[in-house]
């Protein structure tokens, strides 16, 4: 530890254009709770977040599309690009895998662009161990009634599917306590403003501020 210290102390100090200026963001939830709905309204409501495409061995639902709502494979592929350390974190979610490109978070992160990852609780774990900073958000439904209506409302599950993915609610919801914020989405627009809410603080934070407004703030003697 000690000659740890002494290696960091001795280190010239990083120079600012190293440090990842963006946000990382995980947002996670109860299949049905309505994420994916969520966060496709934040995306239309808010200029420069890229949401990473997952990889999944699950089937595509009628009207998804390859490569825009996910990266549609094997479960051979999906074991090689593992093998290949392709994923940042990757699980095994309601009997399917799902995993995150490492490749291409890396590269938004190289080019400070703000990244967010829709995955599940299992992954987030991965992610906040690997990466500092991250900005973790859990959505709730207001009850499992609820969250059993909208899955069935989406019209998308198979009745096997839903049963399954309602058995893992109550153990996916207490996953909740790990992470940063949470937001109750009961009405829909009121959840919308918690979570734009959260991605605007997010950058107010004294780092990106300094990346983003660096000139102006050196300005005024920072
Ligand atoms: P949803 O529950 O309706 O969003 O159903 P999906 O099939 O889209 O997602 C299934 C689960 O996999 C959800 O818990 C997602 O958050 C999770 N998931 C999606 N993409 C990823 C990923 O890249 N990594 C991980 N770890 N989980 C993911
Ligand atoms: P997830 O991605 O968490 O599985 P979805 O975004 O697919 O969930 O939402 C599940 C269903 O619930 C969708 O049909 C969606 O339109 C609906 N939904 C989402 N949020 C609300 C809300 N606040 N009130 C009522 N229905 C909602
Ligand atoms: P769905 O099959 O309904 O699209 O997704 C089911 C669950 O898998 C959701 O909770 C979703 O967030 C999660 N999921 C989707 N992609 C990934 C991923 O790349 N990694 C992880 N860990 N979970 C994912």
């Amino acid at each position: 530890v000690i000659s740890g210290v002494r290696l960091f102390m001795n280190q010239p100090a990083q120079p600012a254009h190293n440090q990842y200026s963006g946000s990382l963001f995980i947002v996670s939830a109860p299949s049905g709770a309505g994420k994916s709905s969520l966060v496709k309204a934040l995306l239309d409501s808010i200029e420069g977040i890229s949401l990473s495409i997952s990889s999944t061995t699950r089937t595509a639902r009628p009207g998804e599309e390859d490569g825009v709502h996910y990266h549609f494979i094997s479960e051979h592929q999906f074991e090689a690009l593992r093998e290949d350390d392709g994923f940042l974190e990757w699980a095994h979610v309601h009997g399917n895998y799902y995993g995150t490109s490492r490749h291409w978070v890396e590269s938004e992160m190289a080019a400070d662009r703000d990244v967010l990852l829709e995955i599940d609780w299992q992954g987030a774990e991965q992610v906040v161990r690997k990466v500092p900073n991250v900005v973790s958000i859990f959505i709730l439904p207001p009850s499992l009634e609820e969250l059993e209506r909208r899955l069935r409302g989406r019209g998308t599950d198979s009745e096997a599917v839903i049963l399954k993915r309602m058995g893992a609610a109550q153990l996916e919801i207490e996953q909740a306590r790990r992470f940063d914020y949470v937001i109750l989405n009961d009405n829909f627009e009121q959840a919308l403003l918690e979570l734009k809410s959260i991605v605007i603080a997010s950058r107010c934070r004294f780092n990106q501020q300094m990346a983003r407004h660096g000139d102006q703030l050196k300005n005024i003697g920072l």
